[in-house]
């Protein structure tokens, strides 16, 4: 069912309880990275000129429900104020008489941040209390926090039993790209999953194969399929619990007649360290005491000629050890050849966006997709509670 956004309601003088992301990246009170403020910007001003008086709600770090002053809003609330070029009041906690107080006296179009949920540990259990309490500051609560949708927090989704819910301009973004994927991709469909956490996106990867018509498995990720295999993977990263879940993977591919393409060479090292003598070597011939850091030149020539014909594409996860030089060659050629997919193409990810970003191609993928799990669960065709929460479009 599709969802209502802000665009299907008055705003004139409401307020309104907006969930964003602002889970910025932080080295001590400078915030490293604001795309995320950035991207959030569309929504707030429209909200703003809607004459909307706007409540941001968002969490920062884990800060496990207790107040730790290195994770508190102040440098985020600045950062937005001159984004905007708008007063942002920061508040000192996110509930309580002195933030009724003074939402209660908001004028149209003003902005306040509350204090980081999560320095209540209400936020993440959903209490219904809690819920309750931040849906009282506002009329309608707006969720443009694509990147915790997967969670049923109290204000990503407990909110919405007492205020309704509409999707912020970044939320439908996400679910329309994300949407177009899980719906009506452009045949052939190619999904690309690579990275380090095998058991996280082991169910992805089986729900994907009912989806997609080839299934591209690089990075760490593969090398776990190539120990299922049978071949010796030396020191390389893999999850040998994880084996049989390969293996059945690898037989429904099979019997659903799907490819699934896992690398034919491979980068050894003796560390993910920069300056270390790197070798290429086929899957039976990863030395014992070497790991696997990266795809190999004949693997990025298949994967490429596999990408060449693809019409929708979705990739999560690097193929190597991007963040080192040696070992970032296999991810940044798979970024070029995504780049030049004819059709519409999907990355989703932290490490994945950092890589694209880094390829110089991110001006060329058709969507990045803001959450990580979340984009995962999406395309796994899970529901997600911050999305289902929202009100229902007529
Ligand atoms: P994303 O953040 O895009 O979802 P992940 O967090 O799952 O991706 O994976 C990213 C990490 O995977 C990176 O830190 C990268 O160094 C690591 N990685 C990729 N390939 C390998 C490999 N062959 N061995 C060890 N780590 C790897
Ligand atoms: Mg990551």
């Amino acid at each position: 069912m599709p969802k209502a956004t802000i665009r299907d309601v008055d705003l004139a003088d409401k307020r309104c309880f907006c969930r964003v992301d602002y889970n910025v990246p932080m080295k001590g009170t400078e915030i490293t990275d604001d795309t995320r403020i950035k991207a959030s910007l569309p929504t707030i001003k429209y909200l703003m000129d809607q004459g909307a008086k706007i409540v941001l709600a968002t969490h920062l770090g884990r800060p496990k429900g207790k107040v730790v002053d290195s994770l508190r809003l102040d440098p985020v609330a600045l950062r937005l104020s001159q984004l905007l070029d708008a007063e942002v009041r920061k508040l000192d906690d996110c509930i309580g008489d002195e933030v009724e107080q003074a939402v209660t006296g908001m004028k149209p179009g003003e902005l306040v941040l509350l204090e980081n949920v999560r320095f209540h540990l209400e936020e993440e259990k959903n209490h219904r209390e809690f819920a309750r309490k931040l849906a009282s500051l506002g009329d309608i609560f707006v969720n443009d926090a694509f990147g915790t949708a997967h969670r049923a927090h109290a204000s990503t989704a407990g909110v919405a039993e007492f205020i309704p819910g509409y999707a912020g301009f970044l939320m439908e973004k996400e679910i329309n790209a994300l949407g177009t994927l899980l719906l009506s991709p452009g045949r052939p469909f190619v999904a690309v999953i690579g990275g380090a956490k095998v058991s996280d996106k082991l169910g992805v990867l089986e729900s994907l194969l009912d989806r997609v018509d080839s299934l591209i498995i690089g990075g760490g990720m593969a090398n776990t399929f190539l120990l299922a295999q049978g071949h010796n993977m030396g020191k390389s990263l893999v999850e040998p619990d994880k084996v049989d879940a390969a293996l059945r993977i690898m037989e429904k591919a099979t019997d659903s007649g799907k490819k699934l393409l896992l690398p034919c060479d491979l980068v050894v090292a003796h560390a993910p360290e920069p300056g270390v003598p790197v070798k290429v070597v086929e899957p039976d011939g990863v030395p014992g005491d070497m790991m696997a850091l990266d795809i190999g030149p004949e693997t990025r020539k298949v994967f490429a000629e596999e990408l060449a014909q693809a019409r929708a594409v979705f990739w999560n996860g690097p193929m190597g050890v991007f963040e080192v030089e040696p070992f970032r060659g296999g991810t940044l050629e798979i970024a070029a050849s995504i780049a030049h997919v004819d059709g519409f193409t999907v990355v989703g990810g932290g490490d994945s966006l950092a890589a694209v970003e880094m390829s110089g191609y991110a001006g060329e993928i058709s969507h990045l997709s803001t959450g990580g799990g979340a984009s995962l669960e999406f395309v796994e065709g899970k529901r997600l509670p911050g999305i289902e929460c929202l009100v229902d479009r007529a």
